[in-house]
This record gives structure tokens, sequence and C-alpha cells, in this order.
């Protein structure tokens, strides 16, 4: 067995091929790596194996095959399913790149797991649907020791044109993962409240799309700024006080609320601001509300 780096040389397994790990598996095989595939669901892999994978009849046969082995299921049980039974010495010298989602403790133990069967853990988070593995829209973020990443590289290239190492704890990346499906979803529900407003003078979601995009471009312009204040915990009111956003955030309520359109979401961020003024922060800036977000919620009042 080889691994020196030459891309598309390093044998590589991947176990669970379902959509992502399909995806992860065929832009592997795209890249020329001898590729080995396990899915629970054999008839997954059909096509790979046509396209020229080897098939893994067992999780085991899967991790004998390669150096680096990928695991890309469902959530962290089914990838206990799959690796508890196999034999633990089967695992030394291997490299688990772990790219199922989950929480960073599920990461931490399942690198102590792997340590114990004197396997290297890196674990992985992918930004990107299926359709954009192995092309520049991919981005894997990798956390773990600094020579797996660097002697897997290659292979990782082949899946991302975007690789980025997020050091030592396996638990960073699950926390980076968070941080932006977080991000991903408070952008996507911010962005249908407004196509649901606009809905209601007739303005089709495709109409307000450009425009929506413009504003996410500034306000992701403020982030360097108010994250350098977040870090230095000062949080001066000098481009928009909390209470002015607190004033908007009342009207998106209110025209919300006269046009029988949902409030929930605008109502749930009126309330977090409504806690920072309460505390004294209204002629601070938007990045005090850090310390809302740094604690949590307050107990519901009987
Ligand atoms: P999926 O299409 O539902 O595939 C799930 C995979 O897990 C299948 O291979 C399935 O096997 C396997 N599996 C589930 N339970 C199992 C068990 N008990 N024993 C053995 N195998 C089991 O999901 P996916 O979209 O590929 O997502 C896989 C992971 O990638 C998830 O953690 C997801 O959060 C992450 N991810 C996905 C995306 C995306 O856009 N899809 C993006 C970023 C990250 P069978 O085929 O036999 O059911």
């Amino acid at each position: 067995m080889t691994n020196d780096n030459r891309p598309g040389d390093a044998p590589v397994a991947v176990l669970g091929l379902g959509l992502m790990g399909h995806a992860l598996a065929a832009a592997l095989l795209r890249a020329g790596h001898p590729t080995t595939v396990f899915n629970r669901t054999p008839a997954k892999a059909d096509d790979l194996v046509a396209a020229g994978a080897r098939r893994a009849a067992t999780p085991a046969e899967a991790v004998a095959a390669a150096p680096l082995v990928i695991a890309c299921v469902t959530d962290y049980d089914a990838l206990r399913t799959l690796l508890d039974p196999v034999d633990p010495a089967a695992f030394g010298g291997r490299t688990l790149l772990n790219l199922t989602s989950g929480t960073s403790a599920q990461a931490r133990d399942t690198a102590a797991w792997a340590a114990g069967r004197g396997a290297a853990y890196l674990d992985g988070g992918i930004m990107a649907n299926p359709s954009g593995i192995g092309t520049a829209e991919a981005t894997i973020v990798v956390s773990g020791a600094r020579a797996e990443f660097d002697r897997h590289a290659p292979a990782l290239r082949a899946l991302a044109a975007d690789l980025a190492y997020l050091g030592d704890d396996q638990g960073r990346t699950a926390l980076y993962e968070m941080a932006v499906v977080g991000l991903m979803w408070s952008i996507l529900n911010g962005w249908l409240q407004g196509a649901a407003l606009l809905g209601t003078a007739g303005v089709p979601a495709d109409a307000y799309t450009a425009v929506a995009g413009k504003g996410i471009a500034t306000v992701t312009a403020w982030l360097p700024g108010y994250a350098k204040q977040i870090d230095a915990g000062v949080f001066p009111g000098d481009d928009a006080t909390l209470d002015i956003h607190r004033a908007s955030m009342a009207h998106l309520v209110q025209e919300s609320e006269s046009l029988g359109v949902n409030a929930e979401f605008p109502a749930l961020i009126k309330s977090l601001a409504d806690r920072a003024a309460a505390a004294g922060h209204g002629g601070e800036g938007y990045a005090v509300m850090i310390e809302e977000f740094r604690r949590p919620a307050a107990p519901t009042q009987t």
C-alpha cells in the first residue's frame, strides 16, 4: 500500500454512500484514487463499482483497504454501528477522517475511541452540497494532528479545492460547522421573512432576491469591525446604537403582524435586543448583543 502524496495515487476507503458519501467517493475516483467503498445498502455502490471502485462487503474490509478511511454517515450512532464491530487491531496505523456531522463532544470522544485503536483521527466538516464536491465551490474544514492533515491533503483536495486546517483540537471543526449552519439558517430565515412581507404586495421572491443579496454583502462588510469589538470587549455605538436597531425591529414586528405575516422570528430578535437594552446596553453598538448569545436563555417568567 502506498501513500506518497502524489495526487491520485493514495488508496482511500469511503464508508457511507448516501448523498454526500456517494459524491465523495465519485470525486476520489475521478481524481484517480484507488477507492474502496462500503454502504449498509449495497446497491448504492453499484454505479461507483461500475466506474472502477472496489466494493467492500463489510466495514472491516473497507478499513483494511486503505490508510485513509473516510466516513460520512447520518450521525455518530450510525458511525459507531458501522465501526464498533471491526476488530480494533484493524485500525492500527490508519487515519479515520470523519465527515459525519455532530457535536464537538462527539468528535472528541471519537478521537479518543480511534486513539484507543492506534488510529489517527481527523474531524472534517463539509461546507457544500453533494453537487459541489470535487469542484471549486466546496470548502472542507479539518481539525486534528497537522501531520495527518498534511499527509492526506492531496486526497482531500480531490474533494474540495478550498481546504482549511483548524488546529489540533478535533472538536473545533464541529464548532465551526455549527457556527456556519447557524449563520446559514439566520440568513435564510431573514430572507424568507422578507419574501413573505414583499409577497403581500405581489412582489415575487425572484424580484426581491437581488436586493437581499446586496443587503447580505453590506452586513458581511461590517463583520471584521464588529469582530474586533467583540475581541476587545468594547462596543461603541458610533454607527447605529442598539436602541435604533430596536426601533427598526419594532417596525418589522408591527409590519409583519399588520400584514398577517408570521412575526415570530423578528419578535425573537427583538426580545434579545430588549434584554440587552434592559441590561443598560441600548446606547452601545449592535455587537454588544454577543453578551446575550454567551449565556443560556433567561428563565421563563411564571
Ligand atoms: P444520507 O443521504 O441520508 O445518507 C446517510 C448515510 O448514512 C447512508 O450511507 C446510510 O446508509 C448511512 N446510515 C444511516 N444510518 C446507518 C446505520 N445505522 N448503519 C449504517 N449506515 C447508516 O445523508 P447525507 O446527505 O449523505 O449526509 C451524510 C452526512 O454528511 C451527515 O452527517 C450530514 O450532516 C453531512 N453533510 C451532508 C451535506 C449534504 O448536503 N447532504 C452537507 C454537509 C454535511 P444507507 O444508504 O444504507 O441508508
